[in-house]
């Protein structure tokens, strides 16, 4: 594949300024079998993403736009992010973990327990401004061989978990979805948006986003609706300064306003698993689309510190 100009549906005037038209669909990579989990790296201007079924995680120099091979055997590592000192979190189904990827090129496991009882397999992860960790943990790398190793659950459901680095202690924070799975805080962190995309797994699954309200920095209130995805599924997303979520669907990305009106789309030739902004300006949208990374200059920045990825 090469560069294309993105195709768009605009839902709304104001996405015109976000995605304007004309807009370069640059081609970063191909050959992948389900690309995921893509983290921005500002001190080395590089992205890492997962390739999940071929269990490896691959890295895009901007330098020089080389793709290198980073890990494999990768553990079937999903989802990326960066803690608060710029070292990389990592969801790991293979090994039921969130771990940190060491500079020595080891792994440090973080967190693979729920009292006593292994984690089923962390999906996606992002940190709060207090350094906590917030982590998905549906079963999609322990039903079957091929995102990772058939196993039992070992705990009674799909939760939401957060993390408190400071005290270790680790909480359920949503039992309210079936396979919980990409997820991001608004800009002020008093929302939390959660994905669930377990249509693709069981009869009566979803394929839609929740919003939550942040109480204390530490607990979620009631779940709202924010917005159905289709076609598809709202994978992975992210958030910009101004609050409208990108996330990823069947048929490209979404743009959903915080109200959960969609404001336009972004198409792609291959459905979309994942995106994060990154770039010198946090203008830069890198988006994981199953065979092919692709990467587009928009017209905002993501809502994220350089150093959370
Ligand atoms: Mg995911």
């Amino acid at each position: 594949m090469t560069d294309v100009i993105a195709e768009r549906i605009v839902r709304d005037p104001r996405f015109e300024r976000l995605v304007p038209s004309g807009t370069r669909l640059e081609h970063l990579a191909d050959g992948y079998v389900w690309a995921e989990g893509p983290v921005w790296l500002p001190a080395e201007g590089a992205v890492l993403w997962s390739d999940i079924p071929n269990n490896q995680v691959l890295r895009w120099s901007a330098a020089d736009g080389t793709v290198t091979q980073f890990l494999r055997p990768a553990d079937f590592a999903n989802g990326h992010t960066l803690d608060h000192d710029g070292r990389v979190l990592a969801c790991e189904h293979g090994t039921r973990r969130v771990s940190r990827y060491e500079p020595d090129g080891s792994r440090t496991t973080i967190v693979d327990r729920y009292k006593g009882r292994r984690l089923n397999s962390p999906n996606d992860l992002v940190v709060a401004s207090d350094g906590a960790i917030w982590f998905t943990d549906p079963p999609y790398g322990i039903v079957s061989n091929r995102e990772g190793y058939l196993a039992d659950s070992e705990l009674d459901g799909c939760y939401v978990f957060r993390l408190d680095r400071k005290t270790g202690e680790l909480a359920i924070v949503s039992d309210h979805m079936i396979d919980p799975n990409g997820l991001a805080f608004s800009p002020d962190e008093a929302v939390l948006y959660v994905a669930d995309t377990s249509a693709g797994r069981v009869p009566h699954g979803v394929h839609h986003i929740l919003a939550f309200d942040v109480i204390d920095g530490r607990r979620l209130g009631e779940p709202r609706l924010f917005r159905t995805i289709e076609p598809g599924a709202p994978d992975g997303l992210r958030v910009d300064v101004e609050g409208n979520v990108w996330t990823s669907a069947g048929d490209g990305v979404h743009v959903i306003a915080p109200d959960g009106s969609e404001l336009g789309r972004l198409l792609t030739p291959e459905a979309v698993a994942n995106l994060t902004f990154g770039g010198p300006d946090g203008r830069r949208l890198f988006i994981t689309a199953t065979s092919t990374v692709w990467s587009i200059t928009v017209g905002i920045r993501g809502a994220v510190s350089p150093w959370v990825g």
